[in-house]
């Protein structure tokens, strides 16, 4: 793809890692552009500016945006890129758009007007686009702040020259999070009432903005083939099931990578010692270290680690049902997260209890959590539901054996040790019971105690795994050709 050839792509989202992150999204928000510039796509990356982001910036533009019968200015400031980027790096033009009355806030979300603030990112991100001088064949949306970009575009834009060919991608990286507001909300994007029926954006007597996207978006992904099929039926479907079905032939999956050069346990600046798969042996300095950084006793045993939101979406019930029998185990656990009250409560008790086998540090910290996918043996992810889930493929990239339920992109990308010995990268169980949870702990367990080389050549198997994004970003530039495709 060359001069003008190239694709050119606009990538919203709600958070781009470093800069602002609570979940998943933020990491391929950060790395999916990168890659798809390293294979000549010209994207632009844009996101709001909120108060926490104090990255080198400097002003591009600015506009009024209507939202209702308010007028609200918006700044777009552009970042000024620090010239250490990382080798072999290409960098994306990180486009902000900054608004006093509704980013400059301590947090991402969970405000009372996050319908407006999200609203105003939907028109702010279409209107910036001439002022910028930018074009693009995609715009590609994420999750629910973004959905209404499709239908504006639709319903509104395309009658402006400019906008007609734009085709648009929404990629759905969880469900669950949908943006319903009361019907009213509409009237922020100024588009009349007749679209607020059921074939349309209507959702159970709310407006969607999840649904926003669903029905109005070219192409429709999320980001595990699995998920992409789960969430056809009535269990996973978050009600959006019939939708979803409706849309089939346009709904694809693209398991999510991760970007080989954030996560590197041979270079990666935040663990205790860095190590391949050939000096995989240094890997247990840095357990000896996470024990001693958690207050730990420091010896060799099993350490099995969960790095999550806090949510009901992570199957911690599982793990809460079992904890005393697994504490009968010799070995110790390590938890990291943030989220839903009763479970910070619970594993802060489960500390108190056990003070000589758990780890807890609840808050959200990127740097222990490298300590801890580089530290552990094995990697707790008993989810309900998985989008795609990162943390097994972090874990596989720090050789840290991931047991995980098979659901969503967890089914994906985790193949069962003892089912297939020459191709298992973990231990897998499948129904969502606390029984099969603990059976595939032990599983585990007895393979690391009873069989230490077969356990080391899991190891430096998962070290040599392919995760990156290089595939999923080929997968990706076929999705925008087809999108392309049907605007033609
Ligand atoms: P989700 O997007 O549902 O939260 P993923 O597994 O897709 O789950 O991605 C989670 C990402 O957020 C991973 O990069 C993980 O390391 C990170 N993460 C989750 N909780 C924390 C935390 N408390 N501190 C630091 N990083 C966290």
């Amino acid at each position: 793809m060359a001069g003008e050839n190239r694709i050119k792509v606009l990538f919203v989202s709600a958070e781009v890692a470093p800069f602002a992150k609570t979940g998943g999204l933020a990491d391929v928000a950060a790395a999916l552009p990168k890659e798809l510039a390293l294979m000549g796509v010209d994207v632009r990356v844009v996101m709001p500016r909120y108060k926490m982001i104090n990255s080198d910036m400097e002003y591009v533009t600015d506009f009024a945006v209507q939202i209702g019968s308010k007028k609200e200015t918006c700044v777009v400031r552009k970042e000024i890129p620090n010239n250490e980027s990382k080798d072999g790096e290409i960098s994306v033009p990180v486009y902000f758009i900054d608004s006093y009355n509704y980013y400059d806030r301590p947090g991402i979300y969970c405000y009372f007007d996050d319908a407006e603030r999200f609203a105003f990112l939907c028109k702010a991100a279409l209107e910036m686009l001439p002022r910028i001088n930018f074009k693009p064949d995609i715009i590609h949306c994420n999750d629910w702040h973004t959905g209404p970009i499709c239908m504006l575009l639709n319903e509104v834009y395309r009658d402006n020259a400019f906008y007609r060919d734009m085709a648009t991608i929404y990629t759905i990286h969880n469900l669950e999070y949908q943006g319903n507001f009361s019907g009213d909300v509409l009237s922020l994007f100024n588009i009349g009432y007749e679209i607020f029926n059921s074939e349309k954006v209507e959702f159970y007597g709310m407006f969607s903005f999840m649904k926003a996207g669903l029905v109005y978006a070219d192409i429709i992904n999320t980001v595990s083939n699995e998920y992409a099929k789960e969430i056809q039926t009535e269990r996973y479907g978050e009600k959006m099931e019939g939708i979803l079905k409706k849309r089939s032939d346009d709904l694809f999956g693209i398991v999510n990578g991760i970007s080989y050069k954030e996560f590197d346990p041979e270079k990666d600046p935040r663990i205790y010692r860095n190590y391949n798969s050939q000096s995989y042996k240094l890997k247990k300095d840095n357990k000896y270290a996470l024990q001693r950084e958690l207050g730990l006793p420091v010896k060799d045993v099993p350490v099995i680690g969960l790095v999550s939101r806090l949510s009901e979406q992570k199957g911690l019930e599982l793990l809460l049902d079992k904890f005393e029998d697994l504490m009968k185990e010799d070995i110790q656990f390590v938890l990291l997260g943030t989220g839903d009250e009763h479970y910070e409560t619970s594993f802060k008790n489960a500390k108190i209890s056990y003070p000589e086998k758990v780890g807890v540090y609840i808050g959200f910290n990127t740097d222990l959590a490298q300590r801890i996918y580089a530290g552990c043996d094995m990697f707790l992810m008993p989810s309900r539901f998985e989008p795609c889930g990162l943390g097994q493929i972090i874990s596989l990239r720090y050789g840290t054996i991931p047991i995980v339920r098979a659901t969503g992109g967890l089914a994906d990308t985790i193949v069962d040790y003892n089912a297939d010995n020459v191709n298992g990268n973990g231990f897998v169980f499948y129904e969502f019971s606390s029984d099969e949870m603990f059976d595939a702990i032990k599983r585990a367990l007895k393979l690391y105690n009873e069989s230490p080389d077969t356990w080391a050549s899991l190891v430096r198997r998962a070290l040599t795994l392919d995760f990156s994004w290089s595939k999923p970003a080929k997968k990706y530039i076929e999705l925008y050709e087809r999108a392309i495709r049907k605007r033609v």
